[in-house]
């Protein structure tokens, strides 16, 4: 997509392409637009792996891809000591 702004310049706004080929070679489901697609705790479709930030969504910026890093460090917490936070909380 063109627009021209009130000046006479010229933007071109194209969707950004995340970078998902770790992910995609992990077997990582990505949605069509390319995001890999995650849980509300960042967890991938693969046992293990969860993937945060602009790889996970086109709306993500420096907040939420340091938020998604620490909600995926609680996970991981969680999962490495083998208890059910949810279930707690
Ligand atoms: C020009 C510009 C200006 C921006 N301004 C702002 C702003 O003012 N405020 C704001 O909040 N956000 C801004 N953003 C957005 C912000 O930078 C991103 O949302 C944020 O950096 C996302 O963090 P991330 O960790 O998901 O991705 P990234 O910061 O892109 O980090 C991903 C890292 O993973 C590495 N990587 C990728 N693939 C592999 C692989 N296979 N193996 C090993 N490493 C790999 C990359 O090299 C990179 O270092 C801006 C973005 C751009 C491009």
């Amino acid at each position: 997509m063109e627009r021209m702004s009130p000046s006479g310049r010229c933007s071109s706004g194209e969707l950004p392409i995340p970078n998902n080929a770790l992910a995609v070679d992990l077997g990582c489901t990505t949605d069509e637009n390319g995001y890999v697609v995650v849980d509300s705790m960042k967890r991938t479709t693969v046992s293990g792996v969860w993937a945060i930030g602009n790889v996970t969504s086109m709306r993500s910026n420096m907040s939420m891809a340091i938020t998604d890093g620490v909600v995926v460090a609680v996970d991981c917490t969680t999962v490495l000591l083998d208890r059910d936070w949810n279930a707690t909380n």
